[in-house]
């Protein structure tokens, strides 16, 4: 077990890494951050922030010499520099599973080699690949680029066959992969914990709304029947048990109208609709994260009440700084803000969550403490 005043390194300095530092903090771990940029969201709350390029192996050195585990908040790290960290130090999750998840190509292949349900795909590197797909997996289909897309960034939706010349250029020559569109009745995800021991825990289902292709609000526990809720949950286990998971691991489901679980993306780290944990339940993921790669039990997931999260992304800023004391004034609330200096159209730069008696109250609360800002 590495002992509470050990230091844990995380590679990424955004949000997750913020809660996952506050969470450590908390238990007397000392917190060292990694990324290319400086007052980050997690270096305002880390005992020490390095602000150095992913590339820059002597400062990954000195990085991972000074820490006892390195973790991630952010899985866009390069394969040699977790490679480099993990020749002094234990990297958890292992440096495989992010090459996986960084990739939707190589992401999809993993699933669907190990009978995960996954959208139809198809790997694209030629405008002659995109016709061919686009006539097999028929339309409405999505093209995406297979790596570092997030929050629908890097997607063309393709309508017709008039639209694949125009989708193609715009994806301007990177690989992509080009996705059957899913006519969902609504989007799922588990967020579950597995240590090196293979115990596993997990927060049940969470129900996701999605506005612009960015998580707008989340509430636990799902609408979802139970057998969708134990498919998701074994789907989940079968998945952090495959990839040999140590962490917090997230799964995103499309969920069809015949109640099919398609999975649609992986998080080998906390994710946004697993907020409403902080604060919502016994254990936060991010404090799940930091158990898992310490060593130490699981937590209990226990929710304290149905829960709700809503984003606060930087449009709220567009006018005036919002009005943080009508929010403040709902009871059951509370806000999270990450520190961030520059707020922007469609970055997410804090959060709310709320308590209530059923998942919709929390749902309705989160949302309208949220109305009251502006
Ligand atoms: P992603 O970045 O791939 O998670 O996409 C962001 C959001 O876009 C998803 O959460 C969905 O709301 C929507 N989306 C992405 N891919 C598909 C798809 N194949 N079918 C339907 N909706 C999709």
């Amino acid at each position: 077990m590495i002992q509470p005043n050990s230091t844990i390194g995380v590679f990424g300095s955004g949000q997750l890494g913020r809660m996952f530092a506050i969470e450590a903090r908390k238990m007397g771990y000392r917190v060292h951050t990694f990324s290319p940029a400086s007052d980050t969201p997690t270096g305002q709350v880390a005992d020490v922030e390095t602000s150095a390029n992913y590339d820059d192996l002597a400062e990954v050195e000195k990085f991972a010499r000074s820490v006892d585990v390195v973790t991630f908040e952010f899985e866009n790290v390069p394969s040699k520099t977790v490679e480099k960290a993990a020749e002094f130090v234990a990297v958890h999750p292992k440096g495989e599973i992010l090459h996986i998840a960084q990739n939707r190509l190589r992401e999809k292949t993993f699933l669907n080699e190990n009978g995960f349900p996954v959208v139809p795909f198809r790997h694209i590197k030629t405008l002659e690949d995109l016709y061919h797909a686009v006539n097999e997996i028929g339309v409405p289909s999505v093209l995406k680029t297979a790596g570092f897309g997030y929050d629908g960034k890097g997607q063309e939706k393709i309508n017709a066959v008039g639209d694949v010349e125009p989708a193609f250029s715009r994806i301007d020559g990177r690989e992509s992969v080009l996705e059957g569109f899913i006519d969902f009745e609504k989007e799922v995800s588990v967020v579950c914990a597995r240590d090196a021991a293979g115990n596993f825990v997990h927060y049940g289902v969470i129900e996701n709304d999605h506005a612009n292709h960015i998580l707008d609000v989340s509430f636990a526990p799902a609408m979802v029947s139970r057998k969708v809720f134990d498919e998701a949950v074994e789907i989940t286990r079968d998945l952090a048990e495959k990839l040999g998971f140590v962490g917090t691991l997230c799964v995103e489901f499309f969920l069809t109208k015949d109640e099919k679980l398609i999975i649609n993306e992986i998080a080998p780290r906390p994710h946004n609709s697993g907020h409403l944990t902080f604060g919502g339940c016994m254990t936060s993921q991010f404090e799940q994260q930091l158990r898992a790669v310490c060593g130490i039990s699981l937590g209990s997931t226990e929710f304290f009440r149905p829960a709700a999260m809503a984003n606060l992304l930087g449009d709220l800023w567009e006018n005036s700084e919002p009005n943080w004391q009508n929010a403040l004034a709902f009871p059951n609330v509370k806000l999270h803000l990450y520190g961030k200096t520059e707020s922007r159209l469609g970055r997410k730069m804090g959060h709310i969550t709320a308590l209530g008696e059923t998942a919709q109250q929390a749902r309705e609360l989160a949302v309208n403490a949220r109305a009251s800002l502006i």
